[in-house]
């Protein structure tokens, strides 16, 4: 990801991204910080940037010519036709985890700091896309903030943290802040870290977390308590209704990835924000219409998941369908490991192997596939040292992209990759599940093998496209 700041101080920006995290990320390649100097593109022979506002008033605004011609120079060099172009500034929109996540997907970002009393309204008007605000008080700079979204968003890259799952338990994941903490020594000035804590004991360990989580935010966060008040009372209703069939929506807001569309008595609609893929649950036909009205319009293709048939056709009435494909959950309902024999050796896949296995597996594209190996989310079975098949987990948190070469069939490693994701699942205090295509005869087989539990109802991955576009715009 490559991050371009616009800026009349780019020394700011040059030193803060050295150290630490991002100056490593920086090093191997996950992202990228370039400062552009916009005095080096004033057409004033003295240099100037800056004049004073019309009608008046304290101070001086940085002029429209350098900063768009500023920006003209980064455009340039940046493949993509739309590149977002985010201007710090205290009237904009407050910067928080979720906005992270989201700009984190992109592949350029360009941050236009202001200083004075800040820039030309006009030329504003013509490049920015977002205005975004760090918090309600007024520095004297934009490289700050521009800073502090670089570093946040840099920790959501995939690559970037060595511990690829440690992004996924911070504070504000799952609208929760983080346990206290402890290191050694066991007591520092009479006081002792808590006993749990040295058990050894992992199950009480994240429950005791999971109950310290809850305490802190209850007392430092209410609002945010609210929210995650709310999602466990849709997740208590869900689970009611039918545990097996709405296990994707359960997870997605257990692991504190989904937002709520639509929540209403007849129905839900949660948006996984992490795989961009929308989920609806209608109780009764009446809302289904409405709920499909809901989704927010989005241009090109987008996955939706639809757990009823009759949201099907309501579907097919607003969007063009590329594929449905009707699955049914595999769900592993034990809380106990599965086993797998010594002799197997498996381990997670980095990106060097992107070649191999997009040369296998061909359900979903390269990017996918490349995003997945960044994230840590595949495995491979190595048999004599060579590759012999991997699993892994999809976008919105599911198992899958399962696949053993044809000469390494037949002894027992699909088992054994499928257990050992279900393990790691369950180390994270997940409920593992996965999809099965409903004519998946040899799949079906190997998850009631494994001992997963098979949705008795089908539900329905659908790819689809806005049919009218200009009824929405
Ligand atoms: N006169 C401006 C106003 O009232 O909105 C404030 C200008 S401020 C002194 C100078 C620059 O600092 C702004 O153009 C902006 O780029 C940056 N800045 C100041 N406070 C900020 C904040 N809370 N979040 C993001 N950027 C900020």
């Amino acid at each position: 990801m490559n991050f371009h700041v616009l800026t009349l101080f780019p020394e700011m920006i040059s030193q803060g991204g050295q150290t630490s995290i991002l100056g490593r990320a920086i090093k191997n390649g996950c992202i990228s910080i370039q400062p552009v100097d916009i005095r080096d593109y004033t057409e004033n022979k003295h240099k100037k940037v800056d004049d004073y506002p019309y009608g008046g008033g304290a101070g001086m605004l940085m002029q429209a010519q350098p900063v768009y011609d500023a920006y003209l120079s980064v455009k340039e060099g940046i493949e993509a036709e739309k590149v977002r172009v985010i201007y710090l500034t205290p009237q904009g929109k407050r910067f928080d985890q979720k906005m992270a996540k989201e700009l984190s997907k992109e592949q350029d970002l360009i941050f236009l700091c202001g200083h004075y009393e800040g820039i030309d309204e006009r030329v504003l008007e013509e490049i920015v896309t977002d205005y975004v605000s760090v918090g309600d008080y007024v520095l004297t700079g934009g490289e700050l903030p521009a800073m502090v979204m670089i570093d946040a968003v840099s920790r959501l890259v995939p690559g970037v943290l060595n511990n690829e799952t440690s992004a996924d338990f911070e504070t504000f994941h799952n609208d929760l802040l983080e346990y206290p903490q402890y290191s050694r020594p066991e007591e520092w000035k009479e006081k002792r870290v808590p006993p749990v804590l040295l058990s050894g004991d992992h199950m009480k360990i994240a429950a005791w977390r999971k109950e310290q989580s809850i305490l802190r935010t209850v007392q430092r966060r209410p609002d945010l308590y609210e929210k995650y008040e709310l999602k466990q009372r849709v997740i208590e209703r869900l689970l009611k209704k039918n545990k097996f069939l709405y296990m994707d929506m359960i997870e997605s807001l257990r692991r504190g990835r989904g937002e709520f569309i639509y929540n209403e008595e007849g129905g839900v609609t949660v948006w996984d924000a992490d795989a961009d893929v929308y989920m609806l649950a209608a109780f009764e036909e009446a809302p289904a219409k409405e709920m499909v009205k809901e989704l927010p319009y989005e241009k090109g293709m987008r996955q939706i998941i639809v757990h009823q048939e009759f949201l099907l056709r309501k579907i097919k009435e607003r969007f063009r369908i590329e594929e449905i494909m009707p699955v049914k959950h595999a769900v592993y309902t034990q809380k106990v490991p599965l086993f797998i024999p010594k002799d197997i050796e498996i381990r997670p896949l980095g990106i060097e192997y992107l070649e191999e296995v997009t040369g296998h597996y061909h359900m979903v594209s390269e990017d996918y596939i490349s995003e997945q190996l960044l994230g840590g989310k595949l495995a491979g079975a190595f048999v004599e040292g060579r590759l012999a098949g991997f699993a892994g987990e999809h976008k919105e948190g599911s198992l899958g992209i399962l696949e053993v070469y044809e000469k390494y069939r037949r002894r027992g490693l699909a088992a054994s990759l499928e257990a050992y994701m279900i393990n790691r699942h369950l180390a994270n205090g997940f409920t593992p599940y996965g999809d099965v295509l409903t004519d998946n005869e040899a799949s079906l087989r190997l998850q009631e093998k494994l001992g997963l539990c098979i949705s008795k109802d089908e539900l329905y991955w659908v790819i689809a496209e806005e049919r009218c576009n200009e009824s929405h715009v």
